[in-house]
């Protein structure tokens, strides 16, 4: 290898932690491969405009970029402006991808049949959540029931009246406030197209509106969508419960046919998963040679399958392209969100085939075999089928499967979050099946607080870094760390999830409770959408305090994050009560007056904004400071609302 290239390399390498990801960076070098890194390289300063938001092209007769000469738009549209409806869109695209996830599996719970491809795993939970939902479940067949709460969720999207119905589900407080703040969100795709009216050419022009909008439209996503996509989700596939699994890209190693799935909608990949298990292609895996078939995930897909069924997690999203470089892999399995176009060129210097799957995500150069839910289990045994028959085209020659991979307990739905804490219960004093023992480890302090931290991975900060580093100080100053996403893949990766590991990594208060209680000290709650457990948990929490979210000792976290449903994400968040610390700078500093609201502003508003450092130690101190000034109020509330009242009971 020449000087240069070593160069090329190390700086790649050096845009990650992954040791994995390091030797994959050097064999793409040898294969001549480009890969995400790579093009970071090229991209040597990227556009002022763009970073700071001020570039606006929602007319023909832009673009208009901000700068002292030009302070305003054509259309006399201000920074301020600018940054708000640039903002508001990226929280509508986000909330539009959840939601049409979210969608599409209310669909499914339409189409279930007794003994057909897809049936109602969870008939209890069915019952409870058509209670919630104001659906009669009296007298009716389960199937009857799954049918008339599909249609109900599915007018969720497009209701012509009212506000969302899963807003109940909040604290009353907080729900008071929204309707105060006029940010209850309506229909789904109604939040979605007035941020597209209002951020088009001539409409809002005032930043307090547009970033109430985006709250609204934001809302739609975690207090609508994902919270569907979740529920019925759990309905049909089953309620994750802890369960063990392994990660990283080592989990490609051996003889087996390699099936990655990547994308988010478990739709598919359940399916695939029930294709992959039938004997025939057990035997068909047999027949061409393969031991066996490893179905591995990457992105959120990986985090539904491996929560459900404990499978693989092969890597997060910025190891997509890695695990094509191992040469190992004999299907790329996709559906939408998170997939790299780039996978298509890639997969042709390999023996990989990248299949597509959904008309919602044609990538040219793909193989695209379209699934349908109406037709499931033919279509993944047909897809499946392709997979292994490609392992005859391995080529031995390209193979390279690096040497790490982890294991961890997974799995971690509220209900499991109960189930493992009746392991401290004692009986003959309390209630079984409550969250009382988590209240009571955070109201005396031997739990800090609890950090969800989420999101994906950016080229901006080494791949993982951020969010290491940050799980790391929390965990080890007794804040218990819940995980969603690719920051969810990222602590798997690196143990962070074997319970055996607590005292290593954990202070003495957490890691005590870790060991009582049996759980590891960074908790896997599942995919993008299932944020919306968080909101949940917090929620129960808040309920049996008779708190407020914006009380509790809670914070959430974005270490790493970079698409538009990380943006929703974070935006319902700040909007619940939660504040929120982001480890890359959104493009909004173009406008002093956005920053100022919402890395401020806000809190007066909701109680809740957003913090921003790109140095990931900074930013744990910061998280560890705020929620650590907000216990002072919280244990007197504590005291004042739960403790006087048990003490009043008994
Ligand atoms: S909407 Fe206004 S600022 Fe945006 S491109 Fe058109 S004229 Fe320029
Ligand atoms: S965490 Fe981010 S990168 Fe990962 S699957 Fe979710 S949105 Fe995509």
């Amino acid at each position: 290898m020449e000087k240069k290239d070593i160069n090329v390399l190390e700086q790649m390498q050096n845009m990650t932690v992954d040791m994995n990801s390091k030797v994959m960076l050097e064999k793409a070098e040898k294969d001549g491969v480009e890969t995400m890194y790579k093009r970071k390289l090229g991209y040597k300063v990227q556009c002022g405009f763009g970073l700071q938001g001020v570039c606006c092209r929602n007319c023909g007769m832009g673009p208009c970029r901000i700068s002292p000469k030009t302070p305003r738009g054509l259309c006399g549209a201000d920074e301020h402006t600018i940054v708000g409806r640039n903002f508001a869109r990226m929280c509508a695209a986000g909330t539009a991808a959840h939601s049409d996830h979210a969608r599409d599996i209310a669909h499914t719970l339409a189409l279930t049949t007794p003994g057909g491809d897809y049936q109602v795993k969870e008939p209890q939970k069915l019952i409870e959540f058509a209670k919630f939902m104001d659906v009669d479940p009296e007298g009716k067949d389960i199937y009857e029931l799954a049918h008339e709460v599909a249609e109900v969720c599915l007018m969720e999207f497009g209701k012509p009246f009212g506000v969302s119905k899963l807003l109940k589900r909040a604290p009353k407080v907080r729900q008071e406030l929204w309707h105060k703040l006029g940010i209850e969100p309506r229909a789904i795709d109604r939040e979605i197209a007035t941020v597209m009216h209002s951020t088009h050419v001539g409409c809002t022009s005032d930043l307090d509106s547009l970033i109430h909008m985006a709250m609204r439209c934001s809302m739609a996503d975690g207090w609508a969508g994902s919270m569907i996509g979740t529920m019925l989700s759990d309905v049909l596939f089953g309620t994750p419960k802890p369960v063990h699994t392994e990660a990283n890209l080592n989990v490609l190693a051996g003889n087996n046919v390699n099936i990655i799935l990547h994308g988010h909608e478990p739709t598919l990949s359940e399916m695939i998963v029930a294709a992959s298990e039938l004997p025939e292609m057990q035997e068909l895996a047999k027949e061409v040679g393969a031991d066996g078939i490893t179905l591995s995930g990457i992105c959120c897909t990986g985090n539904e399958l491996t929560m459900r069924h404990g499978v693989k997690i092969a890597g997060d999203f910025h190891q997509q392209e890695l695990a094509i470089i191992t040469g190992a892999v004999e299907a790329m399995i996709v559906d939408v969100q998170c997939i790299f176009p780039a996978l298509a060129d890639l997969s042709k210097h390999y023996h990989t085939k990248f299949i597509t799957t959904s008309p919602k995500a044609r990538i040219t150069g793909s193989t695209y075999m379209e699934f349908h839910e109406d037709t499931a289990m033919e279509d993944a045994k047909t897809i499946v089928r392709e997979a292994i028959l490609n392992f005859k085209n391995r080529d031995q020659e390209k193979v390279l499967v690096p040497d790490l991979k982890s294991e961890g307990v997974v799995g971690y739905a509220e209900e499991a979050i109960v189930g493992q804490l009746n392991n401290v219960v004692n009986t003959q004093i309390d209630e079984m099946d409550t969250l009382k023992p988590l209240i009571d480890v955070l109201a005396s302090g031997v739990i800090r607080g609890v950090v969800g931290v989420v999101g994906c991975n950016n080229a901006k900060t080494p791949s993982n870094h951020n969010h290491l580093t940050i799980i790391k100080e929390l965990i080890k100053n007794d804040f218990l760390v819940v995980t969603t996403g690719c920051g969810a893949s990222a602590a798997c990766k690196n143990g962070l999830m074997l319970k055996e590991n607590a005292p290593k990594f954990a202070g003495k208060g957490l890691a005590t409770v870790c060991e009582l209680v049996d759980i590891p000290p960074v908790i896997h709650l599942g995919s993008c959408v299932d944020n919306s457990r968080i909101l949940n948990v917090c929620s129960l929490i808040a309920n049996a305090c008779g708190m407020d979210i914006s009380d509790l000792p809670v914070a959430g976290c974005a270490p790493e994050w970079m698409s538009e449903k990380a943006v929703a994400i974070g935006t319902y968040v700040v909007a619940s009560g939660i504040d929120t610390f982001l480890g890359v700078m959104p493009p909004v500093t173009g406008s002093s007056k956005a920053v100022e609201l919402l890395c401020g502003g806000l809190k007066d508003q909701v109680g809740a904004c957003f913090f921003v450092n790109e140095n990931p130690v900074e930013l744990a101190k910061m998280i560890m400071d705020d929620i650590e000034g907000k216990r002072p109020h919280f244990e007197e509330l504590y005291q004042e609302k739960v403790l006087n009242k048990r003490l009043a009971e008994a």
